[in-house]
């Protein structure tokens, strides 16, 4: 495109409402909560494009996943310790991108790699003990 484009994603309880409206309201509805956040102009939009995910069978309802118990202090470290030969690999637990589907290649690649580890030095050892 040869001009700036302005995302804004909707979800839960609001996407499930907004999935009923027709194009024109919802651009109202995105359009009243852009002035109101950045001021007149952003009511100056020269196009609109909607895209609904409600019924994607991909997508499970949210945009990423957060741990949202606040004694769940090591929830994240527990994880991604996996329990080998069980690894766990997703967006949200990588160093790098988390929340995007690079993250979740990058988490893909650790686990892959630990997979691997894991399957060399059972090798090793059945090697050294035959
Ligand atoms: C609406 C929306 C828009 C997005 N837009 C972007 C974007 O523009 N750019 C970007 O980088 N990222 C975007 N993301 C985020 C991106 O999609 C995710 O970060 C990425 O897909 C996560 O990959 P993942 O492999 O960790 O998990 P997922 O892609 O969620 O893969 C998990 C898989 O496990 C399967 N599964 C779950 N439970 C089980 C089970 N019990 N048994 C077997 N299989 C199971 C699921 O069906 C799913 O296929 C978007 C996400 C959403 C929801």
């Amino acid at each position: 495109p040869d001009h700036a484009a302005l995302v804004v994603f909707a979800g839960g309880p609001l996407a499930l409402r907004w999935h009923e409206l027709g194009e024109a309201d919802l651009r109202a509805q995105v359009t009243m909560r852009l002035v109101e956040a950045l001021g007149p102009e952003a009511a100056d939009s020269l196009d609109f494009s909607r895209r609904d995910w409600t019924h994607d069978g991909w997508s499970g309802g949210a945009y990423s996943d957060l741990i949202i118990d606040v004694t769940a202090r090591d929830a994240e470290r527990t994880i991604l310790a996996g329990a080998p030969p069980l690894h766990f690999a997703s967006s949200e637990l990588s160093p790098s991108f988390p929340g995007y589907v690079e993250g979740a290649i990058v988490a893909g690649r650790i686990a892959a790699r630990r997979i691997i580890a894991d399957v060399q030095s059972a090798i090793a050892t059945r090697a050294s003990g035959s």
